[in-house]
């Protein structure tokens, strides 16, 4: 076991020295909104011994060389929009908040990418992206809120993973600053890369745990002139679940391919207080198409209409974008308003076995009385399954949850699924990811955070144990 130290005053000197005092604060009635992430209940706050605010790169550095030293654990910290409790500071330790590196270094149109600073918030790349007629692909939901860098560090998916691939894939590099306090740029603006192992893509999603990231070079390109959302609304879930693989083989790439089933547009319905199409009983799948020719776009928005129709569709519309993608994204906030209280899980599964997935929740929620809605990223796998607390009292949800959660995650791998397919591991997961993890998959990844954290200080307490 690691005995990490405290943090003394003579610390936060030294760390005041650095940022500036009013940089570092260990005052914990302000420290409130770095005290969790957007995992609810009081098992998960946990409070720093002290926040910093840096504003470089060197001053991070500076900032780890010292928690090296003494063996302070370091917690790095985007917009705290994780649903994993991996931004949170289990067991104390020195809180680093990106917020201050929060700019766009570069647009380097020659190049087709971007060089930002980790605290850029995603919807800021994307508009800066946009006005100079560009795309960044990634979108997770959270996008109005998350940063680039917490992006990064959980390897962020969303709603046009189908099409783009997850954060992993718009990334070219990383400036890092490692677990023993120096700074490296990793990849670059260099398409290809065959020099050596690449590290960029180990401390993507290392929620981390590896090192702190400084500055991301991300891929842009140019954006499409047109895009078409479709509405199908099937009276079970099986029938909207049995299109996606029907839609992905007809030869047309869907940038997203969402599932929501009826219980979950309904909570989302009454959430926005908004009236949303058939949701009396249907279950929806919302496609999403873009490209530059409007005639190319229409074609395929009526063989896609005719599949759906003819694989037991009740309706197709042409959806407006603004209310349905409103509808999808409010999924976690309407659960939230239903029950403060409640388990956000990330089940990923090989498409083929969405439905099994689903019709399991169903059968589970049924068996242990507790609401289950779920949404997916039905063309990857991805399954959300929000399971509500409500007015169950804090001692039989304290039971409940874990049985469900076990039986879950007993079907889900003999399926070939895994515990997280975007939002990660943290603390939240933890003991799921030991006991379900192949024993030797977890050896590798120890014998990694070894190499590169050799005194564990870098976000203990998260993804595995360490020893
Ligand atoms: C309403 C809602 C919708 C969401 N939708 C999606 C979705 O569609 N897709 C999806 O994937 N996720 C989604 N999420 C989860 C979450 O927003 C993402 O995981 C997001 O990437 C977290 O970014 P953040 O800046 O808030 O990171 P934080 O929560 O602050 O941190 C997350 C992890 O990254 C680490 N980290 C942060 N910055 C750095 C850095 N610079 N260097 C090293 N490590 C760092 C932290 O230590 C922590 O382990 C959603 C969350 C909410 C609340």
């Amino acid at each position: 076991m690691i005995q990490y130290k405290a943090v003394t005053p003579a610390i936060v000197a030294e760390l005041s020295q650095i940022v500036g005092d009013k940089y570092v604060c260990t005052d914990k009635d302000k420290m409130e909104d770095y005290s969790h992430d957007a995992v609810t209940g009081d098992k998960y706050v946990y409070y720093p011994e002290v926040v910093v605010v840096p504003k470089t790169a060197a001053e991070i550095a500076a900032i780890v060389r010292i928690a090296n030293r003494e063996t302070i654990p370091v917690i790095p910290r985007g917009a705290g929009t994780g649903y994993a409790c991996a931004a949170v500071a289990f067991g104390g330790g020195i809180m680093v908040s990106t917020e201050r590196l929060d700019q766009i270094l570069e647009f380097d149109e020659a190049n087709l990418l971007m060089v930002v600073e980790p605290g850029v918030r995603t919807s800021e790349v994307q508009k800066a992206a946009h006005g100079r007629g560009y795309l960044y692909a990634g979108e997770p939901s959270s996008g109005d809120s998350s940063f680039i860098g917490g992006n990064v560090a959980t390897n962020a998916g969303g709603i046009k993973a189908v099409k783009y691939g997850t954060t992993r894939q718009q990334v070219l590099g990383l400036e890092i600053v490692t677990a023993e306090g120096e700074i490296v740029t990793l990849g670059g603006k260099v398409k290809k890369d065959a020099t050596g192992y690449n590290l960029a893509q180990l401390i993507i999603g290392s929620e981390g745990t590896l090192g702190i990231i400084t500055k991301v070079y991300i891929r842009v390109m140019p954006r499409p002139q047109k895009v078409m959302d479709l509405l199908a609304v099937f009276p079970s879930v099986d029938a909207s679940i049995a299109i996606v693989a029907k839609i992905m083989q007809s030869g047309i790439l869907p940038v997203s391919v969402e599932f929501m089933d009826n219980k979950g547009i309904r909570c989302c319905e009454e959430y926005l207080n908004e009236k949303l199409p058939h949701s009396e009983t249907g279950n929806y799948i919302i496609v999403s198409i873009e490209g530059d020719s409007e005639e190319a776009l229409e074609d395929q928005c009526i063989e896609i209409d005719e599949l759906c129709s003819a694989n037991g569709a009740n309706f197709v519309l042409v959806a407006d974008p603004v209310k349905i993608w409103k509808a999808r994204k409010s999924f976690g906030e309407a659960n939230r308003a239903r029950s403060l209280i409640f388990s956000a899980e990330d089940i990923v599964v090989p498409v083929a076995a969405i439905a099994d997935v689903v019709k399991k929740l169903a059968e589970l929620g049924e068996r242990y009385q507790l609401t289950i809605h779920c949404v997916a990223h039905a063309a990857d796998g991805n399954v959300h399954a929000d399971i509500l607390k409500e007015d169950l009292p804090m001692e039989v949800w304290e039971q409940k949850l874990p049985l469900l959660q076990e039986e879950i995650y007993e079907f889900v791998y003999s399926i070939g699924g895994k515990l997280s397919g975007e939002h990660g591991i943290g603390y939240k997961r933890l003991e799921l990811m030991e006991k379900f993890t192949n024993p030797v998959e977890l050896k590798l990844m120890r014998a990694v955070k070894k190499a590169l954290d050799p005194q564990g200080i870098m976000n203990p307490g998260k993804i595995f144990h360490i020893e």
